[in-house]
């Protein structure tokens, strides 16, 4: 992030173009979350912690360096102009970020002066731009803009060595555009929906986490918005459209006059679906379909409440304790899950248990003896496989759900089944756990809860018939079911194009699954992202869905697109996008659906 001094300001309108990831406008000042973090404490260090000290620093240059890298290589899809002025810069960051005086100065400040890092940078930075300011020179612009840089490098290194660029939000102003390189799932369920009216990030995927938290709080945002950090200024003024995915820079009347309208277009919009709230969801021909929510933090009870859900289809239990250090206990539990069943007011409630691993953060499980993340997270230690692995969590959490099951009705899911024994091992523990809660004393109904599975890899998927044995319940996440079918990392935001969910290999796992819990009349839902896109229920009930779980905001527009569909209708156009092989076709088929080209 620049400050003024850099170089001139240009206060020409950019548009930039991401990923759309939450529908909504905003029109703001930015407000630069790259900014270093105020109170990097100053910090000294003991004589055997320099050579560990420099390794960090070491390492965080190489991180800085590698993120610069990308940027620049992004360059490409900016204004030509905005490449012009970037480029140079971005060159002279990649060498003050290798082996420069910045960087030779603080290693010897570390091992001189036995200094933190984060301190032994922002001290060289300070003395480099005073030399460089004190020059003689009558390009005092050039040697303001020198300076600034200097101090921008110590500012991105401080910020990858504290590696906590995100939590101070406290000069927030009111109804700013939040705008930073990345933000992890865990920052977004910090973020206050009241406070901030949009956000734009340079990194993240249409269905990674982050993006579902923003969508969960009803944030407009729009993530992989390449050039936009770098450009920005604390303070710009802003327009952003989380359904096309623009970010204009320095708004002119007329793009400020059509966010304005679009702001208004929202509202009514809102007003109108808001009728929907008691009405069924049900077709034209009379099929009922359930419209449950996803859920992450009890922030979004309200919206639910209003969203007018049937229940709570996919709670993500790891994100009620996600930003701790410690494991919650089943005291901890019980208190969450017994509020949330409580606000639900008798409608179900699945509760997930912990799906830790992955892109999800595990702070709370580096205490004791952390699991090993592996090589490659995503296809690791992760969701049941981790809690079979430490069963002791398991059987708490469980302990936790079955008691609040006297409180009204809860569901429990198991993330990332691929074999048929993790759902039977898991049972195992189940029923041992109630067990010992009846010898506890505690309420546990003889019938326990249905236990079931998130149906999320291909090996579940082609294996649903015989998991289905096992399991009481599917629910089909086609978020991680489209990563790995496709290979395509949800949250990266290179290969956005290639993540598609309707690709026809993702919707063949989709059916089979489908068709298998059908034979078994074994209930089974959509929780993906898949099942909150009004553009894809036609398609979804075609395959035989009638339950569908999804970020409450959705719900209304679900809703309406149901009460206008034909369940014959919905199996025909589901057998024509199943003949197709192409992808691109069945984006067309899918667009086109309900008009005149269909
Ligand atoms: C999914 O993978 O589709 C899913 C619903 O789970 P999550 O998004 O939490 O991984
Ligand atoms: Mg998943």
């Amino acid at each position: 992030m620049k400050t003024d001094t850099r170089r001139p300001r240009r206060i020409k309108e950019t548009v930039f173009k991401g990923i759309a990831v939450s529908p909504g406008v905003a029109i703001g000042a930015i407000f630069d979350t790259t900014e270093p973090p105020a109170e990097a404490p100053r910090r000294d260090i003991k004589p055997e912690q320099v050579e560990a000290e420099r390794e960090r620093l070491n390492a965080a240059a190489a991180t800085a360096r590698k993120q610069v890298t990308k940027l620049k290589t992004r360059l490409s899809v900016l204004p030509e102009e905005a490449q012009e002025e970037l480029a140079p810069l971005l060159d002279a960051y990649i060498l003050m970020l290798g082996n420069s005086r910045l960087l030779r100065g603080a290693r010897k400040r570390i091992g001189d002066l036995l200094l933190a890092p984060e301190t032994a940078v922002l001290d060289e930075a300070e003395e480099i731009a005073a030399t460089i300011l004190a020059l003689k020179d009558d390009d005092k612009a050039g040697l303001l803009r020198r300076a600034a840089e200097v101090r921008e490098i110590g500012r991105r290194l401080i910020r990858t060595l504290t590696a906590t660029p995100f939590r101070s939000l406290k000069d927030l102003p009111p109804g700013a555009i939040l705008i930073a390189e990345e933000i992890t799932p865990a920052d977004a369920a910090l973020l206050d929906p009241s406070r901030i009216a949009a956000v734009a990030t340079e990194e993240g995927g249409a269905d990674g986490h982050t993006a579902i938290m923003l969508r969960a709080l009803g944030i407009p945002a729009v993530l992989g918005v390449h050039g936009l950090t770098e450009a920005a200024t604390r303070g710009d003024q802003a327009v952003l459209d989380g359904a096309t995915g623009q970010v204009v820079l320095h708004p002119g009347e007329g793009a400020l006059a059509a966010a304005r309208e679009s702001l208004a277009a929202y509202a009514r919009e809102r007003t109108k679906l808001s009728k929907l709230r008691r009405l069924p969801a049900e077709t034209t021909d009379g099929e009922v379909v359930e419209l449950q929510a996803n859920m992450e933090i009890p922030a979004e009870l309200p919206l639910i409440a209003q969203a007018g859900a049937q229940g709570i289809g996919l709670l993500r239990s790891e994100f009620l304790f996600m930003n701790r250090e410690t494991l919650p206990d089943e005291h901890a539990q019980f208190d969450a899950y017994r509020s949330v069943v409580e606000a639900m007011g008798g409608d179900p409630v699945t509760i997930r248990v912990l799906d830790w691993g992955g892109e999800k953060d595990m702070e709370a499980l580096a205490e004791g003896s952390p699991p090993p993340a592996g090589p490659n997270p995503a296809l690791g230690l992760r969701g049941i496989r981790l809690l079979l692995k430490r069963p002791e969590l398991l059987e708490e959490q469980f302990a936790a759900i079955l008691r609040v099951a006297a409180r009204g009705p809860v569901r429990v899911m198991l993330p990332m089944v691929t074999i048929p024994a993790e759902v039977a091992q898991a049972r195992d523990i189940y029923e041992r756990v109630a067990r010992r809660l009846r010898r506890r004393g505690e309420n546990i109904a003889e019938k326990l809860p249905p236990l079931g599975a998130m149906i999320e890899t291909p090996g579940a998927a082609l294996a649903a018939d015989a998991i289905a044995l096992e399991a009481d319940f599917f629910a089909i996440g086609t978020n991680d079911l489209a990563m790995y079918t496709l290979a395509v990392d949800r949250a990266e935001t290179d290969l956005a194009h290639l993540y598609d969910p309707l690709h026809p290999a993702v919707l063949r796992l989709v059916q089979f699954a489908t068709e298998a819990a059908l034979r078994m009349r074994m209930p089974v839902s959509v929780c993906g992202e898949m099942g909150g896109n009004p553009k894809l229920v036609p398609l979804l009930l075609g395959l035989g869905i009638r339950s569908l779980s999804m970020n409450a905001s959705s719900i209304p527009r679900v809703k309406q697109a149901i009460r206008a569909l034909d369940i014959d209708d919905c199996a025909r156009f589901a057998r024509r996008v199943m003949e197709q092989s192409d992808p691109a076709r069945i984006h067309e088929l899918v667009s086109a659906f309900g008009t005149d080209k269909a």
